[in-house]
């Protein structure tokens, strides 16, 4: 009775009942009224009588438990019950409207307190409505001819009231698994099991009137028991042979699409010995639950788990709809397990990466770190060989290239301490102002010699005074250090450096531009990996690690800044850095 237009139909029927009542078994008024599902009160919805009858009595309404009481003090006749005024004890506003009769002792007349109701059952015994009369035309106390005659009325009013009232449970329940399946389907897309469970629990069971709900899902390999997912309240704990059974029934159902019902009486499964058929009514009743559907849940020929819905009490049965909803929900969540189980695989993959990436880290720090101090020693010992007087001259060669050897290693060892360290996320960052201005021209002091050497002309493009980023000194340190000197290296002599410095609406931008070798395009792709040289033999034949890029990367990343570069080959390049400003 959702519908407007079927519920005007509805009405009209009624109102021509108890008009038939008026008119043919002769009463002033008779009414008809309604109890609606889980509504545990009786609605007055047809009225035939008088104008000012009828205003009272519409709309009018009275708890179910009264009019129970009522009639079990009534006088059965046959489908009627008559309680006579003395033994009516409902409230006289109860009753809403009370006919302007004078009273009688009379047994054979009629009272204005008298009642004479017909209670409409359903067939599970529930009072779903109420025909009612008033006032016989012949002011007396129906004879049985006219109990008859009203009897028959009765039974119009039955088929009337339950008709209705099964097609309005129909429609209710056809929205409710509706509702139930969009919100199913709206959470498919979320990546753990947990929060699909979370989100649609309620809408589940109040979708299906159901008391609660859990999933089991099958292990990847299909064999394992699989996780249970409970709604949220009701602990399920289930015995393994269950979860086997529950395994094996799902896999049936799945290849054949279909859902089933499991009560106190067992299913239609046709795959359980009588023991597992035990097992199961026990289960249920520990769990107190009197009825349950079993669902079967997958995606394309893949059977990955259940869901189940428990109901307690009386309503039992799964209508085909409710089935129909049931198994459209089993396919969404199959798609949503899918998905979350290729999440997890993923994630899973991810964590093992990054702890492989940390145990290198580890083994590179350790190797690194016990290398220096040989090394130290190594270069000592060349320092101390070299100033021995009277070396021959292959000797010398020969302490002269010791000591090259040593020097490129203990850079390469210092840079993978650097990268160590700037790529720990457990070192904690700690952010200062810092002057960027001052730290070029500290950095471009220590290497004086060297530009100089090359002739290298260097402009810096600065605002006057200090600029400050938020950063670490000693990082911000080696990133000028490592682009600046890249610049010097990879320019031939007498070419131009470029450095400039602006601020921007939240950050500072560094540039470093230079007119050297520039790189190849195929380069450009790898420029920041680990321990890269370019493929360009006067590039490689510079001395150098391939761990510089990597450093100032990781340590511009760690400031929350963006590195970016253009360039283009045997032309030039320029790197630019953004860094947060400190205001
Ligand atoms: P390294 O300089 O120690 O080789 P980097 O990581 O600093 O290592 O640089 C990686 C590679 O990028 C270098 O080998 C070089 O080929 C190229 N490169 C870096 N900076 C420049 C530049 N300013 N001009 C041309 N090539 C550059």
């Amino acid at each position: 009775m959702t519908e407007p237009h079927t519920e005007a139909v509805f009405v009209d029927t009624l109102n021509n009942i108890a008009s038939g009542v008026t008119d043919l078994v002769g009463f002033e008024v008779a009414a008809i009224s309604v109890a609606r599902d889980d509504d545990r009160s009786l609605e007055m919805i047809a009225v035939a009588g008088s104008d000012e009858c009828r205003e009272q009595l519409l709309g009018h309404r009275t708890p179910v438990a009264e009019i129970e009481r009522e009639i079990s003090t009534a006088e059965h006749w046959g489908d009627l019950r008559f309680v006579p005024h003395e033994r009516m004890d409902l409230d006289i506003d109860r009753l809403g409207w009370v006919p302007d009769l004078e009273p009688t002792d009379d047994p054979e007349m009629w009272h204005p307190l008298d009642l004479l109701l017909a209670p409409i059952y359903d067939d599970e015994g529930r009072l779903r409505g109420l025909l009612s009369v008033d006032v016989p035309l012949d002011r007396r106390r129906p004879n049985p001819q006219k109990r008859q005659d009203l009897q028959r009325f009765v039974q119009q009013t039955r088929r009337a009231i339950l008709a209705a009232l099964e097609r309005s449970e129909l429609a209710e329940q056809v929205r409710l698994a509706d509702a139930a399946r969009m919100i199913v389907r709206e959470v498919s897309s979320e990546l753990s099991m947990d929060r699909i469970i979370e989100v649609c629990q309620e809408a589940l069971t109040v979708g299906f009137k159901a008391v609660g709900m859990w999933i089991q899902t099958f292990d990847e390999d299909g064999e394992g028991s699989g996780a249970i997912y409970n709604s949220a309240g009701a602990e399920i704990a289930l015995p393994e042979d269950l979860r086997i059974i529950a395994r094996n029934s799902a896999r049936m159902l799945w290849r054949t699409q279909d859902v089933t019902v499991l009560n106190d009486t067992i299913p239609e499964l046709g795959v359980m010995t009588v023991d597992q058929e035990q097992e199961i009514t026990s289960f249920m009743k520990t769990i107190d639950v009197t009825s349950m559907l079993f669902v079967p849940l997958g995606a394309g020929p893949e059977c990955l788990g259940n869901l189940v819905l428990t109901r307690r009490g009386g309503n039992l049965d799964w209508s085909p709809i409710e089935k129909q909803a049931a198994m459209d929900i089993g396919h969404d969540l199959g798609r949503a397990l899918i998905n979350a189980r290729t999440f997890e695989r993923e994630r899973r993959l991810v964590d093992e990466l990054r702890e492989l990436d940390g145990y290198k880290s580890r083994l590179i720090a350790t190797i690194s770190h016990e290398l220096k101090n040989p090394l130290t020693s190594i270069l000592g010992h060349v320092e101390m060989l070299e100033s021995v007087p009277d070396l021959t001259g292959s000797v010398r060669n020969s302490i002269s290239s010791m000591e090259r050897g040593a020097v490129r290693m203990q850079r390469l060892i210092d840079d993978l301490l650097v990268l160590a360290r700037v790529g720990d996320p457990h070192i904690e960052f700690k952010p200062v102002p810092v002057d960027l201005s001052a730290v070029i021209a500290e950095v471009l002091d220590l290497l004086r010699v060297t530009l100089e050497r090359k002739e290298l002309k260097v402009i810096v493009e600065a605002p006057q005074g200090p600029l400050f980023v938020l950063g670490e000194e000693s990082g911000l340190d080696r990133v000028c250090a490592n682009l600046i000197s890249n610049a010097a290296k990879y320019t031939p002599d007498g070419g131009t450096v470029t450095i400039s410095l602006e601020t921007r609406a939240k950050d500072v931008e560094l540039r470093v531009s230079d007119t050297g070798l520039g790189i190849s395009e195929g380069d450009q792709a790898q420029l920041f990996q680990e321990f890269f040289r370019s493929t360009n033999p006067a590039a490689v034949a510079l001395p150098g690690t391939g761990l510089g890029l990597t450093i100032v990367q990781r340590i511009v990343e760690r400031h929350r800044g963006r590195i970016s570069f253009g360039s283009t080959l045997g032309v030039g390049t320029t790197f630019t850095v953004s860094l947060p400003r400190a205001d």
